[in-house]
């Protein structure tokens, strides 16, 4: 069996390593890949939003599968022109990705659905939103509407910062058509938790919670980022709000969806809050977190081409877990998630420890060796039955990057925090 996967994170790495474990699967294919990917897999410079070339490229090779990472390409309709050409493809119509795609809908879609959310309104007029603003007091939470790679939410402490976050984003359009909505949410306290599920229609099969720390420093000080590490399960999450956030807040969306005919399947992702009030949506995702994924695929015990065939046919995948612990640290280029150097060469991945696996996710493969091409680099996990052993793991794999002034990690990721 032949198997694609679109895209070239860290996220598409762990999806790829995973499925090379598959025994029915013959080639496997990545379009674009990175470095760590081409290690396992055929790497075809296709970009994801090459959707014309994708299908193309499924169709000459005769993919039996094909699996979407990333959202841009979901939205840009990938999962729709592969099934209009009746091709196998696991991931979201762009109908249904909306939920990721545009926070107004995702927010109506909440409302209409009773799914718990914070209070919000959507605003495309800036003085508007600083009425509202003012009226409501900080701290207060402004989102741009549409896509923007993490950097289109402003948890702000005060209104005037709320105010300049409404200005940027609706006078000078800092993230063009994205932010031409903006959302003014109110600011939730509480925990966050990732929680996905493989969903096909109103079938919703979770899978185990993660945590990921999005801020750049340790003790999540510093700006956001696209997520520094992770770890999977959560020791201080009770079995009841996860049980909660199913029932109320990953089943009602599923079938919400299918109400709205816009059907989903794929992986379907919570951003979750758990306040006093019981876990509330912060943000939905039409495919697998990153670096969440990271931690939660090791952990897997099933075959995930299996999952993959039996969610899309209307079978139970019978998710079984391994009874053990992953977690995992970003290594980020310096200046990182400012402005940052590529090219960096990366040091010999050969002296990590045996007991820890590293991913990659901004790398590329070179004549001399592997060398950065992005602000993320790699993530280097550990799984092990105990947590401490995991940390410890991961702190002793992190060593080789100590002192690199090319690079720099957090080192408190997966103490529970
Ligand atoms: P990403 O692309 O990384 O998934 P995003 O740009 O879609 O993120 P959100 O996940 O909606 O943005 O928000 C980013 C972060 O902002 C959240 O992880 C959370 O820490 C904070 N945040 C968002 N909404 C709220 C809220 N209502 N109350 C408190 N914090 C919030």
């Amino acid at each position: 069996m032949k198997v694609l996967v679109i895209g070239s994170g860290g996220r598409e790495h762990s999806i790829v390593a995973k499925l090379a474990l598959s025994t029915e699967i013959t080639a496997l294919y990545a379009a674009p890949g990175n470095g760590g990917i081409a290690d396992l897999a055929t790497c075809v410079p296709i970009d994801v939003t090459a959707v014309d070339d994708l299908v193309h490229f499924a169709k000459e090779e005769q993919i039996d599968w094909t699996f979407v990472g990333p959202e841009i390409p979901l939205l840009a309709g990938v999962v729709n022109a592969f099934q209009q050409e009746n091709l196998n493809v696991f991931g979201p119509t762009k109908e249904a990705a909306l939920i990721e795609g545009s926070k107004d809908y995702a927010k109506s879609f909440m409302r209409v659905h009773a799914i718990p959310t914070a209070a919000s309104e959507t605003f495309s007029d800036a003085e508007k939103a600083k009425d509202y603003i003012a009226k409501k007091g900080a701290p207060i939470v402004v989102k741009a509407d549409g896509l923007a790679a993490g950097k289109g939410v402003v948890v702000a402490n005060t209104v005037e910062e709320a105010n300049e976050a409404v200005e940027s984003m609706l006078v000078d359009n800092q993230f063009g058509q994205a932010g031409s909505l903006v959302i003014i949410e109110d600011f939730l306290d509480g925990k966050e938790f990732s929680l996905m599920a493989f969903v096909n229609g109103k079938d919703v099969y979770p899978l185990v919670p993660a945590r990921d720390h999005k801020r750049v420093y340790d003790n999540d000080q510093g700006p956001n980022t696209g997520g520094m590490g992770a770890y999977a399960p959560i020791p201080d999450l009770q079995q009841s709000v996860i049980d909660e956030a199913i029932e109320r807040i990953l089943k009602p969306a599923a079938a919400g969806l299918v109400k709205e005919d816009r059907s989903f399947t794929g992986v379907l992702y919570a951003g979750l809050i758990e306040t006093t009030d019981g876990p509330k949506v912060i943000e939905f995702n039409a495919r697998f977190g990153d670096p969440e994924t990271q931690v939660i695929l090791p952990l897997l015990e099933n075959d995930l081409l299996q999952v993959m065939r039996d969610v899309t046919a209307g079978n139970n995948p019978q998710l079984t877990w391994k009874d053990a612990y992953a977690t995992g640290t970003v290594i980020a280029a310096s200046g990182y998630p400012g402005s940052y150097d590529k090219q960096l060469p990366i040091p010999d991945l050969s002296e990590l420890p045996q007991d820890v696996y590293c991913i990659h996710a901004g790398t590329e493969k070179t004549a001399e060796g592997y060398v950065s091409n992005g602000g993320r680099i790699l993530f280097i996990g550990s799984v092990h039955h105990n947590r401490t052993d995991a940390v410890e793991s991961v702190k002793t794999g992190l060593t080789i990057f100590k002192s690199n002034p090319n690079f720099h990690y957090r080192t408190d990721i997966g103490f529970g925090k």
